[in-house]
Parts: structure tokens; C-alpha cells; sequence
């Protein structure tokens, strides 16, 4: 067959990029509720996925691919979804404190666009729906976390629910290029708005900060505003952190669009996966700083779920 006009043209265009192919697997777990070391502010966390399609150029989390003998840059593009997270869940919520925290979506964003159709944090959610009394936190980039409202409303009714926004920039162009495929950052501060009127705690954490890139005054204090101004209550962050296999992809990548910053960045890697104590101390108190300025806290969010205050209204007043 001869191509002709539009057909020829097309069949002799020069391939400008390829489109990322992501396949979805599905994987059995044996526990839902992973313990964390000690020290950290959560004892429990809860990743319903293995991988996360949003495909951060600075994720951490890209060493869990590893464990799966998997290179780091699979992480984006093979997705496992756990089997039965909901079942799980149930049986081991029956064999922990209440008292201790529950955090979801430490490794992989319990919103990525996998959840659209797989639905394995909506599952979770309506666990804790059904539960009182626990201490629950959701770390997410994704509006579609607006999908759950009416489950988060019930959820933060019976127990202490805190949600927490990630926004690194309010540089809609920076974003894009460290977070290809994260909402953009209007529709995550709206995503703060909504939550906020639906009398959800919300957080906003310019996580991870990196050095010469987020870590300006101007660059957080900016975060801030933004986040106060959408009505979140607390604010915080911390410091880029990159374990080897988040190093494999990050370097290369500040080599290539912040070319400036390549050498600073090798040397300090080179070292460790960690910024050195200095950095560290004097970034805590920027963050400090900028948070006192606007008005914002640092958490945990002192509030008595709905549930819990009715309960103990009735158990002052007596009725027989
Ligand atoms: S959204 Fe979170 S888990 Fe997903 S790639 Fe980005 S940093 Fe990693």
C-alpha cells in the first residue's frame, strides 16, 4: 500500500518520545501494618501499593523496588497492588495499642493513579471507618484523596485523623519537572481548601526540601503562605534523603537541569544518603521560623473526634 498525505507523513515522523508504558500486578502480602524503627513519630505504617506511578525524581522509596530484585527505575512503571488489604487489616488492627499512630502511604502515594481503579486505600478507609478510636495519618499529593471525603468524615469523626498535603513548590514549572506526574500544585492547594471545609486537619509538607533547589526563605515561606491561605493548620518538613537506589536516578538527573549544583550534590552523596548535621539544624530553624510567621503548628493536631467528645459528655451527665 502507498501512503499518501497525512498517512505518509505520519508513518515517516521522527519518534519525539515514546509513551511510558505502566504495568499493574497484583501482589499477596502477608501483613498490611508494617512496624517502623524506633524513634520515628509513627509506629505502624500501611503502603496498599509497591511502586508509585507518580515518579518523583527524588523518592526515597524506590530501594522497596530492590527487595523485589527490581531496578530503581521500575518503581513508576511496575505497579503492585496487595492483595486483600482490608481483610488483613482487620485482623491486625485486633493485635496493636490504639494509642500508637498509623501512618498511610510512607512508600508509595496511597492516591497514585493506580488507586482510581484498583481502589486498595478506599478499602483501608473503610475499615477505619467502622473503627474508633485510632490514630490515623495520610500522606498524599493527590486531590483524588477528595474521592474519599464522605469516608474521611467519618473516619475523623470516631478517630484522630490527620491528612497531609505534600507540596514542595508553588513554581508550577519546578514542580512539573521534579514530580512528572503529581497533581499540579493549584489543584493540591485546593485539594487543602476542600478537606479544610470538610473539617478534615490538614497539614502541608514541602517534603523532601532540597539543598540550592527548594531550600530558599523565599521558596518555603512561599509554601507556607500558600498553605495558610488554603486553610491548613500545621506545616513542616525535612531534608532530601536519598538511599543508594534513589541516588541512581536523582544525581543523574540534577546533573542534567541543575547542572550548577552537580558537584555539590556527588560530594555530599558521596558520603552518605544523609545532609550533614549542620544543614539539617539550620533548616529546622528556617522551617521553624517560617511556620511561627505564618501562624501555622507543628503537630499533632490537638482535636477530640466527635465520637469520643459525646461519649464522654454522656459519661459526665448520667442519665440513670
Ligand atoms: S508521590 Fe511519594 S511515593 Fe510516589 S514517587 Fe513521589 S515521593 Fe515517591
Amino acid at each position: 500500500m502507498v501512503l499518501v498525505g497525512i498517512a505518509r507523513l505520519a508513518a515517516h515522523s521522527q519518534l519525539l518520545e515514546a509513551k511510558r508504558e505502566v504495568e499493574y500486578f497484583e501482589i499477596p502480602a502477608r501483613s498490611i501494618l508494617n512496624r517502623t524503627r524506633p524513634n520515628m513519630p509513627f509506629q505502624w505504617t500501611i503502603n496498599p501499593y509497591r511502586g508509585c506511578e507518580i515518579g518523583c525524581k527524588y523518592c526515597y522509596a524506590r530501594y522497596t523496588h530492590e527487595f523485589m530484585e527490581m531496578d530503581p527505575f521500575s518503581f513508576e512503571d511496575r505497579i503492585y497492588a496487595k492483595t486483600a488489604p482490608a481483610v488483613l487489616l482487620r485482623q491486625e488492627l485486633e493485635r496493636i495499642d490504639k494509642r500508637e499512630q498509623i501512618a498511610l502511604g510512607t512508600a508509595t502515594d496511597p492516591y497514585q493513579p493506580a488507586e482510581r481503579r484498583f481502589e486498595r486505600t478506599r478499602a483501608i478507609l473503610e475499615v477505619f471507618a467502622r473503627e474508633r478510636g485510632w490514630y490515623l495519618g495520610i500522606t498524599t499529593k493527590s486531590d483524588l484523596i477528595l474521592r474519599d471525603l464522605g469516608l474521611l468524615r467519618e473516619i475523623a469523626r470516631r478517630n484522630v485523623l490527620a491528612v497531609h498535603i505534600t507540596i514542595t513548590t508553588t513554581d508550577e514549572k519546578l514542580a512539573r519537572l521534579l514530580e512528572p506526574r503529581a497533581p499540579r500544585v493549584e489543584l493540591r492547594l485546593a485539594t487543602v481548601r476542600r478537606l479544610r471545609a470538610a473539617g478534615i486537619c490538614v497539614a502541608v509538607f514541602p517534603n523532601p526540601i532540597m539543598p540550592g533547589i527548594t531550600d530558599s526563605e523565599a521558596s518555603l515561606d512561599a509554601v507556607a503562605k500558600a498553605a495558610k491561605q488554603a486553610g491548613a493548620i500545621s506545616f513542616g518538613g525535612g531534608p532530601l534523603f536519598l538511599p543508594g537506589a534513589a541516588q541512581q536516578v536523582f544525581l543523574p538527573f540534577i546533573e542534567r537541569e541543575f547542572p550548577q549544583l552537580a558537584a555539590r550534590y556527588r560530594e555530599t552523596f558521596d558520603k552518605g544518603v544523609h545532609l550533614s548535621r549542620r544543614y539539617k539544624d539550620a533548616l529546622a530553624e528556617k522551617v521553624r521560623r517560617i511556620r511561627a510567621r505564618h501562624q501555622l503548628i507543628s503537630g499533632p493536631m490537638d482535636y477530640r473526634p466527635e465520637l469520643w467528645v459525646e461519649e464522654e459528655q454522656m459519661a459526665l451527665f448520667p442519665l440513670t
